[in-house]
């Protein structure tokens, strides 16, 4: 019978890539959260809609298409039939993903979305409130960390490299990030009671995907 395994930890932990590969080996669907907020922040950037303007970014959501599809190396991600997953992971993005990410109908909006895409079972998902708010029944549900400098690394290897930014700056955006979201109140990113903690600083990704998967088939 197939489960659903909930995968959440801060950015650049390693999730997205090992949730892919889980998900392949265990021919789940996968399905990263992260972009779709990435997504409706590029749009609403392209669109001019500040992350002030609560009403008016749930009121374009709402008329929004969101796909997820599966891709060799990731995932596609759709808005109103455009493929946009050039366009998720730039700089301005990351700068701001996290502010839109804040609107609370907005989050209303995607875990919804989210849940309708986990209700058959067999999905692999990544992100920072899968475990606890998403999918709270989860069969399996792990919390991935690693060191700043490890998860620095990781997003380093992962940029575009005409980006404009240094493995020390990149250190420090996520060393900050990281201080932000724990004072934010309202921070997404929590661990369930019932996760299992996986600290990936010393892992390889094939460690850690053999981990949970084998994990998932005990
Ligand atoms: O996982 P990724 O780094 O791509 O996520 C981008 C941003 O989207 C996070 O920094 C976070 O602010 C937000 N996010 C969220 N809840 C999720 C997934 C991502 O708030 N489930």
């Amino acid at each position: 019978y197939r489960i659903n395994i909930a995968i959440d930890g801060p950015a650049g932990a390693g999730k997205s890539t090992v949730a892919r590969k889980v998900a392949s080996r265990l021919q789940y669907i996968y399905v990263d959260t992260g972009a779709m907020y990435r997504a409706v922040t590029w749009f609403m950037q392209k669109e001019g809609i500040s992350a002030e303007n609560a009403v008016k970014v749930l009121q374009m959501v709402q008329n929004m298409v969101i796909e997820l599809k599966p891709h060799e190396n990731g995932q596609m991600v759709m808005l109103n039939g455009e493929d946009v997953t050039p366009y998720i992971r730039s700089l301005q993005v990351n700068a701001e993903v996290s502010r839109y990410a804040q609107i609370e109908d907005l989050r209303t909006h995607l875990v919804h979305l989210q849940r309708q895409m986990a209700m058959t079972k067999g999905v692999v998902m990544d992100g920072r409130d899968i475990g606890t708010t998403v999918l709270p029944d989860a069969e399996v549900k792990i919390f991935m960390t690693a060191s700043v400098r490890e998860r620095a690394l990781r997003r380093f290897n992962e940029l575009d490299k005409a980006e404009p930014i240094t493995l020390e700056q990149l250190e420090a955006d996520i060393a900050r990030r990281d201080k932000l979201d724990e004072e934010r109140e309202v921070s997404p990113l929590k661990k369930a009671e019932d996760a299992v903690t996986l600290d990936t600083t010393n892992m390889s990704i094939d460690e850690v995907v053999e981990y949970i998967t084998a994990y998932c088939i005990v």
